[in-house]
């Protein structure tokens, strides 16, 4: 839920210090205020150019957690951001002078591997995921890279490898576990609560068969990408001077056979592309 920074500030000291500890005794992780050792470290998100200085964050290891922090930024009117794995590029993940809902602690992954369905916390990057669904052979369209949080990934619909036979992430989200604005803890699907768009404290998906761990791969080669271009992924760093003369000319042959052997269907591609010799044709 994208915040704003239109609304008049509330620093950390228009908050008594009686209220800070009423939140800290409801909620079983940390409450951290400007004074708290973590505080600093607590604000960076991905992106390093943010710099927003929130009146407190709230550290929730629970659902329970999450309902109290939002009763509280109720009650004193704050300005809320919720994080869920930092990657958000815009920042929103954290504000300035409100309250932020930190979800990044609640990383547990349950797979049920009979249902072929996977439960996820709110704070749970893809890495968790693969990590819980690989053993059992499955897998769910994520991201590319494993560090991008789950929630905020599928919120905005989701895009990795598996997107162009599987769908986006969001097409395979079945359940959210949302807590509302006024405190309540309801579940959404297709047929409870459909229409509720709060804070996400858990979502249910649906992995499919593993094909290849495609996240894990590009993890692995990309310490090899400094030496040599990566074709497949030129948002890497790649400048088209260096991609030219790799791709082309009798490299070309010799990658399009490489592709034929491990990807004949061509389902693993970005925008640039060597297609195997089939597709091609
Ligand atoms: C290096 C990198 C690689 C990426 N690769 C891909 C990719 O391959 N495919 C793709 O689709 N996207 C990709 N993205 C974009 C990424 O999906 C978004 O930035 C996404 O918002 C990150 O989610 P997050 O939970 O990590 O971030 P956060 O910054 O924590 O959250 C992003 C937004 O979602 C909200 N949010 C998070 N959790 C919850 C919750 N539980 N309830 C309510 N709101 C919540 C936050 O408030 C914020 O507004 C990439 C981003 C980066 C930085």
């Amino acid at each position: 839920m994208p915040t704003t920074q239109t609304r008049p500030g509330i620093s950390d000291q228009d908050i008594s210090d009686q209220d800070k500890a009423r939140l800290q005794a409801s909620i079983s992780g940390a409450v951290l205020d400007p004074t708290h050792p973590d505080y600093a470290s607590a604000c960076q998100v991905w992106n390093g150019s943010i710099d927003r200085h929130p009146a407190l964050i709230a550290r929730c290891k629970t659902a329970d957690d999450v309902v109290a922090a939002v009763s509280f930024a109720r009650e004193h009117d704050l300005l809320v951001s919720v994080r869920g794995g930092g990657h958000g590029v815009a920042g929103y993940a954290v504000c300035d002078d409100g309250l932020v809902i930190d979800l990044s602690a609640m990383r547990e992954v349950e797979v049920n591997a009979d249902a072929r369905r996977v439960r996820v916390g709110p704070g749970a990057r893809w890495a968790d995921v693969d990590q819980a669904t690989q053993p059992h052979g499955l897998a769910t369209p994520g991201g590319e890279v494993s560090v991008t949080g789950v929630a905020g990934l599928t919120l905005g619909g989701g895009m990795g490898y598996l997107r162009r036979k599987h769908g986006l992430s969001c097409d395979n989200l079945i359940a959210a576990e949302v807590v509302t604005a006024d405190g309540r803890q309801v579940r959404a699907s297709a047929q409870e609560h459909p229409d509720s768009r709060q804070r996400v404290h858990s979502s249910t998906m649906h992995p499919l068969p593993l094909l290849e761990g495609g996240r894990e791969s590009c993890a692995i080669r990309y310490v090899f990408f400094r030496q040599s271009p990566y074709l497949n992924f030129p948002g890497y760093g790649e400048d088209q001077s260096r991609l030219w003369p790799a791709s082309h000319g009798e490299n070309f042959a010799r990658l399009q056979a490489v592709k034929e052997r491990y990807d004949p269907s061509n389902l693993f591609r970005m925008n640039q592309n060597i297609p195997p010799r089939q597709a091609a044709a």
